[in-house]
């Protein structure tokens, strides 16, 4: 693709070493710089898995600004739509949560531990076969929000407002599972939609005892 871009923007001109990564930055972010004769290129990582056209934009972007050729209007719309859907943006505050901050938040709670939890549901659900990503309570008390996994830094993320005693360990415990089950069935794509939670997804959902119940406590919040 960058090398695609380039030969756009500069048909005449030799195509230099280039080198294209991706980047863990604390944002969505992207540099080039020109070093030696070689093109580096960094992509945040938040763009994996990114549609094919908004990493094209992001290749001419680039690439035309560091040859101070004028940027495509409709591209740089492109890819300034794509970074700022909600999807986008959701991740990069979750990324701005993980890495931004000194802080790491830890699955060690004040009344529950998500390592545990996801150990004995691991055990109880999947033949202990997943491997257990990065467990935390959320830094903020989110109420829209009771937890989510999220695979570019593959953590499952549960509201602090479940972290108490006044909330049955089974609620804690569906929530996990429920996120268990978006590591067990990775989002899809069918045709242009996303499919989310897949009909195994939801009757596997079921196999918890206390799914009603749980179902129930949540819907008082
Ligand atoms: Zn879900």
């Amino acid at each position: 693709m960058f090398e695609e871009s380039y030969r756009e923007l500069r048909p005449r001109a030799p195509l230099p070493e280039l080198r294209v990564e991706f980047f863990s930055f604390a944002n969505v972010n992207n540099t080039i710089r020109l070093r030696e004769g070689r093109l580096l290129v960094r992509l945040s990582d938040l763009l994996e898995g990114a549609p094919e056209n908004v990493l094209r934009a992001i290749a001419h972007i680039l690439l035309a600004k560091m040859y101070r050729r004028p940027v495509d209007g409709q591209r740089a719309a492109h890819y300034r739509r794509y970074v700022s859907t909600q999807h986008m943006s959701r991740k990069a505050h979750l990324v701005r949560q993980l890495r931004g901050r000194k802080q790491i938040h830890s699955a060690q709670g004040h009344s529950y531990d998500l390592d545990a939890i996801f150990e004995e549901l691991n055990i109880r659900f999947f033949h202990g076969l997943l491997g257990r990503p990065q467990m935390t309570w959320s830094s903020e008390r989110a109420r829209n929000r009771l937890g989510h996994y999220d695979p570019a830094h593959n953590a499952i993320v549960v509201s602090r407002i479940f972290d108490d005693l006044r909330v049955p360990q089974f609620v804690v415990e569906y929530i996990v599972y429920h996120e268990m089950l978006h590591l067990k069935y990775p989002v899809k794509l069918r045709g242009s939609r996303r499919c989310v939670h897949p009909a195994e997804f939801q009757a596997e959902e079921k196999l918890f005892a206390q799914f009603e119940q749980a179902k129930q406590f949540l819907s008082r919040l």
